[in-house]
């Protein structure tokens, strides 16, 4: 779970620190026919990002990037999946030709920030500012209205109703940022926001986000999916693998271990996160998160 002080990869490891606090209330479980899923990435290029945290330096997307989001197309077409791909604003702005190819493959373009910045780092102010640029560019590269929005570093939590204001009246439609109990549509806030929240699974008395590193992680009986549907996965570009960092730069201890985690962890993992992904796919239905909010709106 998001700290104060997020750091890269609490998507994938420290956020599955099991925590009670920041969690979306249970919704129930419909007894009728599966629910489609939600299926999302949060795109950002992790060789850019880890590169930052080292140097200090904001670099170009690496060579893997397009690799990464070919294999994520091409297994999305082959099940006949869709889903939702919240980008970086300032990645799209340097890769439009990447972007305009997830669209025309079907996919939503939803929000991811515009650097990457954690909502504790920016607080209202900038966080505003910050959405709005990211949304202006993404719609634009993208050629479609941006509804949604899921935060850096998990860092937007249940209690920030300040941001789910700000959200919600910079013209977002739904917040898919919040880690959420279990599976079912996504429900209205207060505020007129809706909030789908990631799903997450239960194994060994502790909670764990569905998707990402954990899809491989976990023994096959907690990474599949729960039979009824209304599930929020997530996963990143690098999870799929042939991640590459430049080599020089800072020996120091911090940024040998987040080189050995970019590089080793999460190429080991690879190829058993491709086969349980494809597998995952072939369990019911997956969409943009955008379809299960306009089904919940429809009710
Ligand atoms: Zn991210």
């Amino acid at each position: 779970m998001a700290t104060t002080k997020a750091r890269f990869a609490q998507d994938d490891i420290a956020a599955a620190v099991p925590t009670d606090q920041g969690r979306a209330p249970t919704q129930a479980v419909p007894a009728a026919a599966a629910l489609p899923n939600g299926f999302s990435v949060d795109l950002e290029d992790g060789a850019t990002l880890l590169w930052r945290m080292i140097s200090g330096e904001w670099t170009e997307p690496g060579a893997a990037l397009g690799r990464q989001i070919d294999w994520i197309l091409e297994t999305l077409e082959s099940a006949g999946a869709t889903g939702t791909f919240f980008t970086v604003g300032d990645l799209a702005r340097q890769r439009p030709a990447l972007i305009r190819r997830i669209v025309a493959a079907g996919h939503e373009i939803g929000c991811h920030g515009l650097f990457h910045d954690s909502l504790d780092e920016l607080g209202e102010t900038a966080f505003r500012a910050d959405i709005r640029e990211a949304r202006a560019i993404l719609s634009d590269v993208a050629g479609q209205t941006v509804e949604g929005y899921r935060a850096p570093f998990f860092s937007l939590r249940a209690e920030m109703d300040w941001a789910h204001r700000v959200l919600a009246e910079e013209g977002f439609r739904y917040d898919a940022s919040v880690l959420g109990a279990g599976p079912g549509l996504p429900r209205r806030l207060p505020g007129g926001l809706w909030e789908s929240a990631l799903t997450e699974v239960r194994w060994c008395g502790r909670s764990w986000p569905y998707g990402g590193a954990w899809l491989a992680a976990l023994p096959a009986c907690a990474a599949a999916p729960p039979p009824s549907g209304g599930t929020i996965f997530y996963m990143h570009p690098y999870n799929v693998g042939w991640n590459r960092l430049k080599r020089a730069g800072s020996r120091s201890p911090r940024a040998l271990w987040m080189r050995c985690r970019h590089e080793q962890v999460h190429n080991l993992l690879a190829p058993r996160f491709r086969a349980r992904l494809a597998d995952l796919l072939g369990h019911g239905r997956w969409q943009p998160i955008a379809r299960l909010v306009a089904r919940a709106e429809a009710r």
